[in-house]
């Protein structure tokens, strides 16, 4: 070679180290600096003739990232010429000659001159811009996976055709009480305890829409424990790979906080009849006697009339017997009509014949004095439908409706009460309790249906509350209007066919 080629090539060489953006120098066997190219310059803020013939570590290397001093002996640099192996890192820091340190990744090869080590030749670039993304990208997962774990929905994520287990989040984990890492071993078929099919049709439609919910799945949580769960679910790709996103709303606390009220709402109706009841004890009481004095009446004068031997005896003293019988069937009526209505209700419910409860209901109702001053009035559409509703519950609206309008009626004369049923145009069987009474107090007409509202010196004012939910639990309606001339109207609507979700069992 000619030295004018060797110029050539060094020209070459030269060239190539400028025209890379990587920082190349290398280094003689004892670590100083033999070439540099201008990026290697440009990035550590020194001027080429500055870096050559020093210390590269002393220069650009000394201090770790955390401001550790840096020892020679531990430099993966130098360990190049004397261990003879290439070391590429990408966790340190090089540092500039303000002062100031970049991250950086380079890759430090030895150099041999006839098989011996003679130095090294590295090669670097500032990778300030790469952790930023790695740092920017990091946080960004962290802070999905915080939001992800902090739902108070289990979330598990599905690949799409096998079904396998591909994420799940801390609720996941802890609603179905199974460790994270079994859970990434299982299928989303190992945690749901419904039909095959249910989940099959289930899975269809989200794959066919996109996106579906259903209002209860149940899963199979640790142990066989079945916990309901409203789902909802959503195709997603996810790493390339089709899949269904599941979340899966624990239901178990709705479905116990449910139970609770409708217990206490039980509760509150029952001991308000129990209460009603207790106001009507006198009155029941002389009810009760009449037919009871009138049996006593027919058998003393069936004695009697035995005793004097006529021929016509034996007549009369059946006809005396006759009428006992229909006495005591009347106070057994209104026993047993007492007992149905403070019997503690179950939530059941039953088709029922509205006319014959709203019948017996008002027959309770109207014990002691009222019949004597009131007229009553019944009129009951015919041929109603049976239509599903909690007896009781329906006959204490009734009984409590009618009592106003007899209460409200107290002091008047010609006091007259209607009670009809219909079938309204929508379906509904409409019980109406019309009055002549005074109508509302002004001062409680737009609370009437509050709990605690009354204008009665001993009312607790919780009958017309108790009423309306009721009839909202059967899906149906109650409201008053004021008469066009006198009195009130309150009005119970109870669906012929109440859709399932309206009826609240
Ligand atoms: P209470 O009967 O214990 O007062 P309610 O909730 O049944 O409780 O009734 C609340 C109030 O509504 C009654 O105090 C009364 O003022 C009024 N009210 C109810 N029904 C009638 C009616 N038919 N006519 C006039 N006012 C009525």
């Amino acid at each position: 070679m000619t030295e004018q080629d060797t110029d050539q090539l060094r020209r070459y060489r030269d060239l190539i180290l400028s025209a890379t953006g990587d920082g190349v120098y290398g280094l003689d066997i004892k670590g100083h600096t033999i070439f540099a190219n201008p990026a290697a310059a440009r990035m550590t803020g020194y001027e080429l003739e500055e870096m050559i013939g020093l210390g590269q570590h002393d220069l650009i290397h000394h201090t770790r990232p955390d401001g550790r001093p840096y020892p020679k002996l531990e430099c993966p640099i130098y360990a190049a010429f004397t261990d003879g192996k290439v070391h590429q890192v990408s966790d340190e820091v090089f540092w500039r000659k303000d002062g100031s340190s970049f991250p950086v990744e380079y890759v430090s090869t030895p150099v041999r001159d006839n098989g011996a080590l003679v130095g090294a030749v590295v090669s670097f670039r500032d990778i300030t811009e790469r952790k930023r993304a790695e740092d920017a990208l990091r946080e960004s997962e962290e802070r999905y996976r915080k939001i992800f774990d902090s739902s108070y929905d289990a979330i598990v994520l599905l690949d799409a055709d096998s079904g396998a287990i591909l994420d799940v989040n801390q609720q996941a984990c802890k609603m179905l009480a199974i460790e994270r890492h079994k859970l990434m071993s299982m299928t989303g078929f190992d945690i749901h305890a419904d039909d095959a099919k249910d989940v099959e049709e289930f899975l269809a439609k989200v794959r066919d829409r996109g996106r579906w919910e259903t209002e209860s799945l149940t899963c199979l949580a640790a142990g066989g424990l079945r916990i309901p769960a409203r789902l909802s679910a959503s195709v997603a790709v996810f790493e390339g790979r089709d899949c269904i996103l599941m979340i899966a709303h624990d239901l178990r606390r709705r479905i116990e906080a449910e139970q609770r009220v409708r217990k206490l709402q039980s509760d509150l109706s029952h001991v308000s009849r129990l209460s009603t009841m207790g106001e009507l004890a006198s009155e029941m009481a002389h009810e009760l006697n009449q037919p009871l004095t009138a049996m006593m009446n027919y058998a003393q004068a069936s004695k009697r009339t035995l005793e004097t031997g006529d021929s016509g005896a034996q007549e009369k003293v059946i006809e005396f017997l006759d009428k006992a019988a229909a006495q005591a069937s009347r106070a057994s009526d209104i026993i047993r009509g007492l007992r149905t209505f403070i019997k503690k209700d179950e939530a059941d419910r039953s088709f029922e014949d509205i006319n014959g409860l709203v019948a017996e209901a008002s027959k309770l109702a109207l014990v002691g004095d009222a019949a004597q001053y009131i007229k009553f009035e019944m009129a009951l559409a015919p041929d109603l439908p049976a239509i599903p509703v909690n007896r009781i519950r329906i006959q204490q609206v009734v009984f409590n409706l009618v009592r106003n309008a007899v209460e409200a009626l107290a002091d008047g004369k010609e006091g007259h009460i209607v009670l009809g049923t219909n079938l309204s145009d929508d379906d509904c069987i409409e019980i109406t309790v019309t009055d002549n009474g005074p109508g509302l107090d002004e001062e409680i007409a737009d609370r009437l249906f509050q709990s605690f509202v009354t204008t009665k010196p001993e009312g607790m004012g919780v009958g017309l509350s108790i009423c309306r939910s009721i009839a909202e639990d059967h899906g149906g309606r109650l409201w008053a209007e004021e008469n066009p001339g006198r009195g009130m109207s309150f009005y119970f609507a109870l669906p012929v066919s109440p859709k399932s979700d309206e009826i609240d069992d």
